[in-house]
This record gives structure tokens, sequence and C-alpha cells, in this order.
């Protein structure tokens, strides 16, 4: 399938949502099955040894890859379940290209690691998701990387100040932005922190962003768009969509791509053929899922809000037109989403007995699958962020987080009502 379809003297540029059924595969090549096999294979056979040795050429980068792509070596380093849906992948978000991994840790970490050397600093925004917090806070100082933190609500200036003040401004590597963050649904200025990123950036050295965008992407939030120059993906959660698959993604220009390629084929972090068929099913519902599930949001968020049990509601519909934060959500993105946390009257006693009380929604950590989850993040998701650092961003043992799923919404609120009345 190809992005244009010629009719008679005009041609249409294809949706990104019907792209998802067919873009860069071709049944020609596999018996005329509609849909792209599973490659389960190890190793290709070369047709001559000739073709063998360009094709390493190709993975090495001293030849210039062929009409179809570099040549099928071995699948550590390509498989066709795994190009064509990174050729895929790249549609929503307007990326050259894209790298897919078999977590959303291993695309961080990757990537990080790519970009990152020794004596180097990584300003980082908070709160972060768990794992990439332990990756930063425990891991990268063992390799000689600072890590620098800011909040949401931070200015410009504040953030420029924090590198400065620690002395980094000719060291800075990477700006990592998570955004909204997880789960109290603040929001970081994206633009705002590219600019940043070009303030610290010389003529030798380039500050490279990059942004976490599994809460709200591929389809509601674009930062490559914004200038930002890679985008990381659990697609774990929204892309993958049904809770029975681990990956991860990351996205941006073609030679940037190729670095975070060559130090996944180094370290073995590229996802397995069975992964990339899932997600090629998967993308085939994203649009459908990801609309469902954000309109059920809206009408869930609306109920919380009016129920006497709930003390306060973290939801992107329902920003304050005066607050800033609303002037950010209208700049870069294009639905609230399906994410939403609340803080139920009382504590943590009264949070577990709404939790302990669901019957239909289910008591589980992560989110973006078809079903609805429920959890608790300062005992779970979060609970190992310094207790006085999950006070600093709402953390508090009150909330409760939800990941809205395409179910019925009028059934959802119907489970959740009964719970808050259970408490
Ligand atoms: C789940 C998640 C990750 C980690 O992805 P895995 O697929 O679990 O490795 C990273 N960032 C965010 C925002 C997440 O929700």
């Amino acid at each position: 399938m190809e992005k244009e379809l010629v009719g008679r003297g005009t041609t249409k540029s294809l949706k990104p949502e019907t792209l998802m059924m067919g873009y860069g595969y071709r049944p020609e090549w596999s018996e005329g099955a509609v849909k792209c096999p599973i490659f389960q294979t190890s190793t290709f056979v070369f047709e001559n040894a000739q073709a063998g040795k360009e094709f390493f050429e190709m993975a090495h980068g001293t030849r210039e890859p062929g009409s179809r792509g570099a040549g099928l070596i071995y699948s550590r380093i390509n498989n066709p379940d795994l190009e064509i849906l990174e050729e895929r992948l790249t549609v929503w978000d307007g990326a050259e290209a894209a790298a897919v991994f078999e977590s959303g840790m291993a695309a961080i970490s990757t990537t990080v690691m790519e970009f990152l050397k020794p004596g180097d600093f990584l300003l980082t925004s908070e709160p972060i998701y768990g794992g990439t917090e332990h990756l930063f806070e425990h891991i990268l100082h063992k390799f000689g990387i600072t890590v620098l933190c800011f909040g949401a609500r931070q200015t410009k200036q504040q953030i420029i100040d924090i590198v400065e003040k620690a002395g980094a401004a000719k060291k800075l590597g990477m700006i990592f932005l998570e955004t909204p963050a997880n789960p109290t649904n603040q929001l970081i200025d994206i633009g705002m922190c590219v600019e940043i990123a070009k303030h610290f950036s010389t003529p030798e050295r380039t500050v490279i962003t990059a942004l976490d965008n599994t809460f709200l992407g591929p389809l509601y939030q674009h930062p490559l768009k914004f200038g930002v120059d890679l985008v990381l993906y659990s697609a774990t959660k929204y892309i993958g969509g049904h809770s029975d698959v681990v990956a991860g993604a990351c996205l941006g220009s073609k030679p940037l791509i190729n670095r975070v390629k060559s130090l996944r084929n180094v370290l073995g972090t590229m996802a397995g053929p069975w992964t990339g068929w899932l997600l090629m099913r998967s993308l085939e519902t994203l649009k459908m899922r990801m609309e469902t599930a954000s309109r059920g949001a809206m009408e869930i968020a609306a109920f919380l809000n009016k129920h006497p049990n709930v003390e306060k509601v973290y939801y992107l519909g329902l920003i304050d037109t005066k607050d800033p934060q609303y002037a950010i959500y209208k700049k870069q993105c294009l639905s609230p989403g399906a994410m939403i946390s609340f803080m139920i009257k009382g504590g943590e006693k009264e949070a577990f007995r709404f939790l302990d009380s669901l019957k239909m929604v289910k008591l589980a950590v992560s989110l973006g699958g078809t079903e609805s989850l429920a959890e608790h993040p300062a005992a779970m998701t979060h609970s190992n962020v310094d207790p006085a650092k999950r006070n600093e961003f709402g953390i508090t043992d009150n909330l409760v987080r939800i990941s809205v799923g395409v179910e019925a919404p009028e059934d959802i609120i119907f489970d959740i009502k009964q719970a808050l009345e259970s408490v």
C-alpha cells in the first residue's frame, strides 16, 4: 500500500487511519497474503555471496540501500515484521524513521545511552514513569552522567537557571520530557523546552530533545511538529492497546534513528517478529480505540467531578480556562485522552476500599488497553518516588488513577458509582 491513491487525473493522500491497514506491505511479497505474515526466522538466505556482501555494506552504511531496503540479514539487525511496522508507525507522528523495541524501557534506555556520554548532563521533567526515573536516578550516574530535574509549572528562565547553576551549560546533552505527566496530567510546554535546547546548543554540539509520548500519542500529540528530535513510546499502552504485548518505539529523523538502531543492534533490544506482528494488528484499530476511550473518559470525568465523595479530578478536559496549563493544552494537545486521576475524600483506606469494591474495572497497573484499569499511584506505580517528592507532585494517599477503556461509558460509571458508594 502506498501513501497516495491515484485516481483519474487526481491524487488523494490517504489518511493515517487508512494507511494502518497495509502501508509498507505488498501482498505479492507473501503469496498474496492480505496480512503481513509472521516472519518467525532468525536468519535470511542470500541469493549469492556478492548479495550477502552488499547487504552487510548496506547494514554498515557504506552502501546505499536498494529499492526494497537494506536487505535482510539476521533478525537482530532487521526482519520484515519490524521494518514494515516501523514504516507504518512513522505515519501518525510524521516522522522520517522509527525503531521498535521489545519494551518501552528498552526504547528509552537504548536512546538515552546512544546520545549521552560520560561528563554529560541530562535535564528531565518530573514526575516521570517509574522505570525511567530508576534509570535516571540509579543507573546513569554509573556512566558518569548527571541528571537535573525541573517541574511542570517552572518558567523558561527558572529552567535555564537550574542548568546554569549546576555548571551544566556547556555539557547539557539531552532534555527529556514526559507530558502529560503521570499521574496528575500536568502539562509541560513542548515549544518552550525546544527553545531551551536551542539556547544551550552550539554549532559543535546539539542538545537533543526527547519526549515520552505514551499518554496522548500517537493520535493526540505530535511532538516532532514542535521541533522535538525524538519521540518515545511504551507501545505496550495505546499502540498495542489490548494489554497482551510489551513493546516500545523511538521515532525521529533518519540520521538520528540510524544511530539508535545501531546501538539497538549491539544491545539486542529490538522487538521480535511476533511483537511486530501484534503491533501491526493493533495499529488497524488505534484510532477507533483511542477515540472511543477518550469519549468515554470525558463522561466519566464529568461524573467524578460532581460526585460528593470526590475531592478533585485531574483530567485534561477539565482544566480551568484561567489556568496557564489551559493555554499549553490548547497549543499542543488534540484531545484530553483517556487517563483520569482523582482524589477520593479520605486517605489510603478510602482509596483502597474504592479499588477493592470495583467489580468490572480491573485493579491493575498499565494503561491504554481496551479494558478499563484502576490503580493507586502512591502505593503502586509511584511507590519508588521519594515521599516528599510525591507530595510535591500531588501523588497523595487518596489519589486513584483510571485508564478508561472502550467499554460502554454508562457501565464504567455504574461500577465507579457503586464503588464510591461503598467507601
Ligand atoms: C509503561 C510506560 C513506560 C515503560 O514502558 P514498558 O513498555 O513497560 O517498558 C514508559 N513510559 C511511560 C509513560 C509508560 O506509561
